[in-house]
This record gives structure tokens, C-alpha cells and sequence, in this order.
């Protein structure tokens, strides 16, 4: 695998880089608890090997670019685990992203077979590539990230247009595509309710 080329932006995409039908996303933070740790890096894919990354300093949020291609009804944004990172993209930058697609619903869908859902078991098994993880807990919000972070942080958003190609062929061999997609419906309603407060709470159990 050729090594992908990386383009940082801060605060905002630059106007002249556009998306068609589809992309993929993936966001650094300061923690898991998206009132208190911050959104520091969104990353970005057409799953051409390229990827944007956009760097924020914690300050300013106005980023009218990104915003409107996370609400761009004409172009599918790609996840893994899109939960956490529309929740933090709704706090930060006050945008609900949508049309989204989520590999790690559509795994649990089809991957009947094993409770691994992770991005690296899902590269590892579908995709026949080990990615490292290595990165995942260092400091997102320093002003200088390392080229390891760098790496790491595309790492996350160069495989999931194939894994989602891969999945899809999955669901649609078990007759799970229409109830992904009314999942992946349901995806930013579901990050709206962990804002909320309503996290740790199944509003369809008993
Ligand atoms: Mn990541």
C-alpha cells in the first residue's frame, strides 16, 4: 500500500476541496465525554488515499466549509462508530451531520459471528490489513501534532469506503440492508439523545 498523502488545514476545509457522492470521517477529541474533551481533529477521505485533515485550536468554531458538506444532503458521510463523532461534531460546531453510513452498525448486523467490532478487527478480517492503534490515546489537542498522530489519525478514514463496500454485499446477502439503513437513519437522533444527557439509557428497553 502506497503511503496516503495528508493535506492538515486549521479550523476549517479550504472552499476549493469538495466531496461528490460520498465521505469518509472519523474525529480526534480530548476524551470520550464530548461536554468536557473537546473536538480537536476531523479527518476526511473520498477513499482515494487521500486525506484532509482539519485541526481545530479549541477557540473558534466557525467553520462554514465543513459544516456544510457534514449537512450536505447529496453526500454520504461514511463512519466508524458515527455515534460518538456526530455527537461531537453536533456540540462543536452546532451541525446535525446526515446522510450518514456507519461500519460498526453494519457489522454488528452481519458479523453475526464474533462480538469484534472494532475498525482494526473489521480491516484485519475484511480487508486483510492490520492498522495500528498505537496513537489513539496521545494528546489530540497539542498545537503540533507528530507525524505518528498524522498517520494514525488517516489511518482511520483510508479503509472504510471498502468496508463499506464489503458490508454492503454482506447485508444485502442476508437480507439486512433496509434495516442498516433505517439504522443509519436513526444514527443522529441517537447522538442526539447522548447530548441530551441520555447516554447510559435504552429508551426502548423495559
Ligand atoms: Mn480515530
Amino acid at each position: 500500500m502506497t503511503s496516503p498523502r495528508i493535506k492538515l488545514h486549521k479550523g476549517d476545509l479550504p472552499a476549493k476541496v469538495s466531496f461528490s457522492t460520498s465521505v469518509a470521517i472519523d474525529t480526534e477529541t480530548l476524551g470520550l465525554k464530548n461536554h468536557r474533551d473537546r473536538l480537536c481533529l476531523v479527518q476526511l477521505s473520498a477513499g482515494d488515499n487521500e486525506v484532509h485533515l482539519v485541526q481545530f485550536d479549541g477557540r473558534t468554531w466557525d467553520a462554514p466549509n465543513l459544516s456544510a458538506l457534514l449537512t450536505d444532503p447529496n453526500v454520504l458521510k461514511i463512519f466508524h462508530f458515527g455515534r460518538f463523532d456526530i455527537a461531537v461534531l453536533e456540540r462543536y460546531l452546532g451541525v446535525r451531520t446526515g446522510p450518514v453510513w456507519c461500519t460498526k452498525i453494519a457489522s454488528k448486523l452481519v458479523r453475526t459471528y464474533t462480538d469484534r467490532h472494532g475498525l482494526k478487527d473489521l480491516t484485519a478480517e475484511l480487508l486483510g490489513l492490520e492498522i495500528s492503534k498505537a496513537q489513539q490515546s496521545s494528546d489530540w489537542g497539542s498545537e503540533t501534532l507528530s507525524q505518528q498522530q498524522l498517520a494514525y489519525a488517516a489511518s482511520d478514514v483510508l479503509h472504510l469506503h471498502k468496508l463499506k463496500t464489503r458490508l454492503e454485499t454482506m447485508l444485502k446477502r442476508d437480507g439486512r440492508l433496509d434495516m442498516a439503513e433505517a439504522a443509519f437513519r436513526y444514527l443522529p437522533e441517537r447522538a442526539r439523545l447522548d447530548l441530551a444527557g441520555f447516554e447510559e439509557m435504552d429508551v426502548f428497553s423495559h
